[in-house]
């Protein structure tokens, strides 16, 4: 049998909706060979997922997911070591801030569009962790606002909709930068949603690479078979590291399994060998 991982996942130290703990636990449930935790600015998942991971057997390697400054949005991703994860936590902390200061702005304009929803029912939802889109998403659900949280984006929080605000954000050579900075391996989150075309992605990849880009995210659940085609080839133009994962999120996206994505997902474990192996 394959051996397959999961490089990007999100537990409830940012906006998934199962506990580091559980979330290990389910990735040994479905067969992973190794599953990386990769929460939206906090790296306060890590130690439950890392005792999790010795406790049972699964291999957790730390990470992150942090938002940098491009139209109409670019996520990184950070792989760090058990050593190393930590370092980056100041950087996360003024991220924090950003976000503290875009939710209330949100809430107030879903308030001015006529729904009844506070801060303090999206911070329960959240459960005292990192408060973001889905959370506030999921209270509009609850409610019965919306039909899901997927309408909930469609309708308002998506760029470009009425309660959409921007978070200040870093740059994405600074992003880069602070997790190189960090002892961890940058690496370009779901590039198909940046909405290039192939030409237009690897004039990107070039400027990210002199930058200090070390990967990108070739497998992913939004991706075709062409797209992930695509995606490896431009790896081995731009030396770049390749990784995937199904960006779980429990039932705040429950149509996305850990591992397998919506059934289309395999990533190899070789993958992870060779991470590992350009971490030393
Ligand atoms: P935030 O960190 O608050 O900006 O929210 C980002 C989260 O919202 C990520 O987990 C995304 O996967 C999710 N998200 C962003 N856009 C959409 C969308 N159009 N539909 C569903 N989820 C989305
Ligand atoms: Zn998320
Ligand atoms: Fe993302
Ligand atoms: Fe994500």
């Amino acid at each position: 049998m394959d051996r397959i991982i999961d490089l990007h996942t999100h537990t409830t130290a940012s906006d998934g909706s199962m506990s580091p703990g559980e979330l290990v636990k389910h990735a040994k449930a479905c067969g992973l060979a190794a599953v990386a935790v990769t929460d939206h600015d906090t790296v306060g998942g890590i130690v439950e997922a890392l005792e999790a991971g010795q406790r049972i057997g699964m291999d957790v390697i730390p990470g992150i997911e942090i938002s940098a400054d491009y139209k109409p949005e670019m996520h990184i991703l950070g792989f760090f070591s058990q050593d190393t994860y930590q370092n980056i936590e100041p950087v996360l902390m003024q991220l924090r801030k950003n976000r503290e200061e875009r939710n209330p702005k949100i809430i107030q304009k879903l308030n001015e569009l006529g729904f009844e929803i506070s801060m303090g029912e999206v911070a329960r939802e959240a459960k005292g962790s990192v408060i973001g889109r889905p959370h506030i998403a999921k209270v509009l659900f609850n409610k019965g606002y919306v039909k899901s949280v997927h309408e909930a984006f469609d309708r308002f929080l998506a760029g470009g909709r009425p309660a959409y605000f921007k978070k200040d954000k870093l740059t994405p050579g600074q992003a880069l930068k602070e997790i190189s900075d960090a002892g961890g391996i940058p690496v370009l989150a779901h590039p198909v949603h940046l909405g290039l075309t192939y030409k237009q992605l690897d004039d990107l990849l070039g400027d990210l690479s002199k930058a200090g880009l070390k990967g990108i995210e070739a497998y992913y659940v939004d991706n075709s078979a062409e797209d992930t085609g695509n995606l490896l080839r431009l790896a081995i133009k731009h030396e770049l590291l390749a990784t995937g994962g199904s960006d779980f999120h429990g039932s705040f996206k429950p149509d996305i399994e850990l591992g397998r994505g919506r059934g289309n997902l395999k990533v190899p474990y070789e993958l992870l060998e060779k991470l590992k192996g350009a971490a030393q």
